[in-house]
């Protein structure tokens, strides 16, 4: 029942017992009533006698069942708690009109027709509710926060008169994070983008289950008490692959809260970029640290220092980029006095954990591999930043090209594309894509498939913008701007063997970098205010880095052979805290000097280096080839293409050794490391079937397990074009990833090696399906499908039922925890009543009722073939049990009927007696939690034992 991820989320290291016991129960209670069962019988056994008499599972059903109705939609409590929000809205109308316009629900004219001046503040606040409504679950979940932030805020509690120099501090803190975060960096070199034209909110997510949370997070929540998990700590952590939005996320909070439209209960901000931490040499202390990094205040330095630690709760702190810190996050250095100066790291580290400025809110961004359980336990909650959702890529475009001609064809040709669509969930790749459109438009049938193809073509951009191409022949621009690209590369190499971002002037002197090379637009100048970094450089985004220092890796000959295998090495470094393996290279650098680059390939650094790595595999395809040819010497090439080969195959070969020996009787299964998917990725970007081909034919498993791996559209278009060369089927399980519909459709291609595709949990929707099975119908070894926890309504029922019609071999449908009503129940009843082989069907937590129950049993009355039903939880009273009983007089296979969390009463239950009378291989009927005293559970229980209450 518990994953291993569950497992080791439970069992962190040197955290309290206490906590961990908590977050046991939490997990427990989140699995549903059939794991407490099991829980509460577990713990029977280990406690010492006596001790677990209590812990009968009837007792809890009830307070179980009461906390199920209070997981309702924040929909729903603004219908529920009306009378209440009415009150407290009152005092605060204004401000929650902000936060919905800020938030993006409201109009100004919305906010006009709450505020007509002829409504009393009741009824402003009634109307405001009811225009909340309209505008869906999002929208009441921005005004449940707000309120609640209201009451919970301190100010509330304490009213804190600031003094007057701080508020004059406030006001330099707000301008100066205003200027600093009011055009987007990216768009530097080009045009000056601001931040508000072209922001798009992008996706965020609780990393942990939350009951009280359904749906998405927005902006606000990341800093509100929205889904803490732990209440002692201080520290939210918003996590995300490179380019995925969170330095331009923490952007948008800055601006936001210098223009007071967010946050407006803290009343200082000080954010700070680790990447800048790093070249900070000196000890500090936190004052210094806050004035000097952050914003120097004018006068009066000791009273408003005084303040800040007189009054931590109005403090917010927000670091970027702890994957970029020079030193992975150890707690071993504990420092609890403000005054006290240590170097950066051990300020930042004690800050985070709580030691320093208790009380202070501190958000931080990182790469999720960054991230080990060391720093984890001092988190109060993490968020996921998952990119942008498909209808984000389509608002970004459309906010990118004002010209809607153009934004039209970008996004055709997206649609035409959909492995590029997958690529384009990251913001980083979305704003490439959207900056090359005459590239990408001119493309035609050649148009980017991989993420080097994007990489490629924002480098012939910026150079054909730099320099326009005088000859014909599309394969010399690289040629005419060589001498650049490797000068950017050695520099970007050298910065990635040292975690270098900054660069400064005799750094780029080193490298040979020129006027001429920064002019083409890659490297931009640190936007730092800080005199320090005034003038140093760093790559338009560190991805950018990774592809310069791939190119230099490929185009070189002045680097040590052991370079690319070691590169591809980098897969076996875990993500611990503590800095693992160190690795030397060798680089000539141009003037002939030998200089080591000590590549201390910490946690942190990893996903530099595998990124690069993918990049490297990306330049070597056959298909780009002829472009490199034009600029280093065959052998050359040649030479790094059989290197890199080899490295793939090796690296697959020691995944495929780690996969033990099955059990008798048991299929043979490998959960996949995440090394594994990065291989997968590194060999689609070769683009070379041949290469897929040998690494699959070494792969003898049953099942491939890909849970919690950060899988989603790109990561499953490689992972099909490489799975559809394996030459025996295999279960497909990328439960809990974040799969989507465009991730659905890339899977498409390896469907027929799947016997079995488990789904669960990955943001789907009704037209994902509709793709899935109108290709599952053709695949001949295609039996089971698990959907678990989609978002899929009973538009999708008619297409399972044409599977069911069509596919007389289809063994097992899982569709619990959607939205599937007795409409779509009748659906699938249709392709029922032809089929002749499924033998599991699970519709747990819908909401079919009785009329869905009813239309299922006379579909499945006569079925031969099924072993296994589940209806818990979907409102199915007792005419609907009436009409189940018919399949359990008939039916000769069924063995397990679930109906737990129903409202079925005794009458239902005569039914089912008798009708078990008829059935001898039946082995349980489970009911618990329906309609039924304790009394009728225990006079039925003795008439009918296989009835489990
Ligand atoms: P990360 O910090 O996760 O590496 P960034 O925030 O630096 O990612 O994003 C990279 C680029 O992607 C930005 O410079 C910007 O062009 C684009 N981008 C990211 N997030 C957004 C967003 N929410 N809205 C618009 N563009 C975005």
């Amino acid at each position: 029942l518990l994953f291993k991820q569950d497992y080791q989320n439970i069992q962190v290291p040197g955290r309290a017992l206490y906590a961990s016991a908590r977050q046991l129960l939490d997990l427990i209670y989140i699995k549903g009533v059939g794991t407490c069962g099991l829980f509460l019988a577990a713990l029977k056994q280990v406690l010492p006698e006596g001790q677990g008499s209590g812990l009968s599972f009837s007792g809890c059903c009830s307070k179980i069942k009461e906390k199920e109705e209070s997981r309702c939609t924040s929909t729903q409590t603004l219908l529920t708690r009306r009378p209440s929000l009415v009150n407290k809205l009152q005092g605060c109308i204004d401000g929650t009109l902000e936060a919905l316009v800020v938030s993006g629900h409201f109009t100004s004219g919305d906010c006009d027709e709450v505020q007509l001046p002829i409504h009393t503040p009741s009824q402003q606040a009634r109307c405001l509710l009811n225009h909340v409504r309209s505008k869906g679950e999002a929208a009441a979940r921005v005004v449940l926060t707000y309120v609640q932030q209201k009451q919970e805020s301190p100010v509330n509690q304490e009213t804190v008169t600031p003094p007057k120099e701080l508020l004059k501090y406030q006001k330099k803190l707000s301008s100066s994070l205003s200027a600093q975060s009011c055009f987007l960096s990216t768009y530097g070199g080009t045009s000056n983008m601001p931040l508000d034209d072209i922001y798009t909110e992008g996706q965020l997510e609780l990393a942990h289950d939350c009951p009280d949370i359904n749906g998405p997070l927005v902006l606000e929540d990341i800093v509100s008490t929205v889904g803490t998990v732990n209440k002692d700590a201080d520290t939210v952590l918003v996590s995300g692959q490179a380019g995925s939005g969170k330095s331009t996320l923490l952007q948008r909070l800055h601006l936001l809260w210098a223009r007071r439209a967010v946050l407006q209960d803290f009343l200082l901000l000080f954010s700070f970029s680790c990447r800048r931490l790093n070249s900070e040499q000196r000890e500090l202390s936190v004052q210094e640290l806050l004035f000097q990094h952050s914003c120097w205040p004018d006068r009066e330095q000791e009273e408003i220092f005084q303040f800040i630690l007189d009054h931590p709760h109005l403090i917010l702190f927000t670091f970027d980029g702890l994957d970029e810190l020079k030193q992975s996050f150890s707690d071993e250095h504990r420092l609890c006095c403000p005054t006290q100066r240590a170097p950066v790291h051990v300020l930042l580290f004690n800050l985070i954990q709580g030691s320093l400025m208790k009380g202070v809110r501190k958000v931080v961004t990182s790469r999720p591999e960054a991230v080990g359980p060391l720093l984890k336990k001092h988190l109060c909650k993490e968020v996921l930043l998952k990119g942008f959702s498909p209808t984000g890529i389509d608002c970004f475009v459309r906010k990118h090209h004002t010209d809607p001609t153009v934004a039209a064809k970008i996004l055709g040709s997206l649609q035409a594309n959909t492995a590029l669509l997958g690529l384009c969930h990251s913001p980083v790749l979305c704003w490439i894509v959207s900056q090359c459109h005459m590239e990408l438009l001119g493309c035609g049938e050649g148009s980017p498939q991989t993420i080097t193809d994007v990489y490629l073509m924002i480098l012939q951009h910026f150079s054909q913008h730099q320099r326009p191409l005088q000859r014909n022949g599309a394969q010399i621009w690289l040629q005419e701007h060589i001498e650049t690209v490797l000068h950017l590369g050695q520099l970007a190499f050298q910065g990635i063997g040292t975690t270098c971002y900054l660069f400064s002037r005799a750094d780029l002197e080193a490298c040979g970098v020129s006027e001429n090379d920064i002019s083409m637009g890659f490297l931009i100048q640190s936007k730092d205010m800080s005199s320090t970094h005034s003038n140093h450089y760093e790559f338009l985004h560190v991805t950018m880095q990774c592809f310069f220092a791939a190119f230099y890796v490929i185009l070189t000959s002045n680097i040590d052979r052991s370079t690319i295998p070691k590169l591809f090495e980098t897969q076996d470094m875990k993500g611990t805290d503590q800095s693992s393996t160190c690795f030397g290279v060798c680089l000539t650098s141009t003037n002939l000097q030998v200089k080591t680059v000590d590549w201390g390939a910490t946690a942190a650094e990893t996903p530099n280096l595998q990124l690069t790595a993918t990049f490297v595999s990306g330049l070597l395809s056959q298909r780009h080839r002829s472009l490199l040819l034009h600029c280093c010497p065959s052998l050359l090439i040649e030479r790094k293409v059989r290197q890199v080969v080899k490295c793939l195959s090796k690296g697959m070969q020691k995944h495929f050794k780690s996969i033990p020996q099955p059990v008798e009787g048991e299929k043979k299964s490998m959960h996949a490391m995440p090394g594994f998917v990065w291989l997968i990725k590194c060999i689609y970007e070769m683009q070379e079937s041949r290469i897929a081909k040998d690494a699959m034919s070494k792969l003898e498993v049953d099942h491939l397990k890909l849970t919690y791996c950060n899988i989603g559209p790109v990561e499953c278009t490689a992972l099909s074009y490489v799975l559809q060369h394996l030459r025996n089927p295999i279960g497909l399980q990328l439960d809990n990833n974040f799969v989507g519909d465009v991730g659905v459709e890339q899977l498409l291609p390896c469907l027929h090696i799947c016997n079995s595709i488990y789904l669960r949990n990955n943001n789907i929707t009704d037209e994902g399906i509709s793709k899935l099975i109108a290709k599952g119908i053709q695949c001949e070894n295609f039996q089971k499908v698990a959907l678990f926890n989609n978002k899929l309504t009973d538009a999708c029922t008619q297409h399972f039922a044409h599977l069911l019609k069509t596919k007389q071999d289809f063994l097992s449908i899982r569709l619990g925890n959607n939205h599937i009503t007795a409409e779509g129940a009748k659906q699938l009843a249709e392709g029922l009543k032809f089929n002749h082989s499924l033998q599991y069907l699970g519709l747990w937590g819908n909401k079919i009722g009785d009329e869905g129950a009813r239309a299922l049993a006379s579909a499945l009355e006569n079925s031969q073939t099924l072993v296994w039903l589940s209806l818990v939880g979907n409102g199915v009273g007792s005419t609907g049990a009436c009409a189940l009983a018919n399949i359990i007089k008939n039916s000769t296979s069924l063995e397990g009927l679930w109906l737990t969390e129903n409202c079925i009463t005794r009458a239902g239950v005569e039914h089912l007696i008798q009708a078990l009378q008829h059935n001898t291989h039946m082995k349980s009927v489970w009911l618990r939690n329906n309609d039924l005293s304790l009394e009728e559970v225990e006079e039925m229980t003795q008439r009918e034992s296989r009835l489990i209450f």
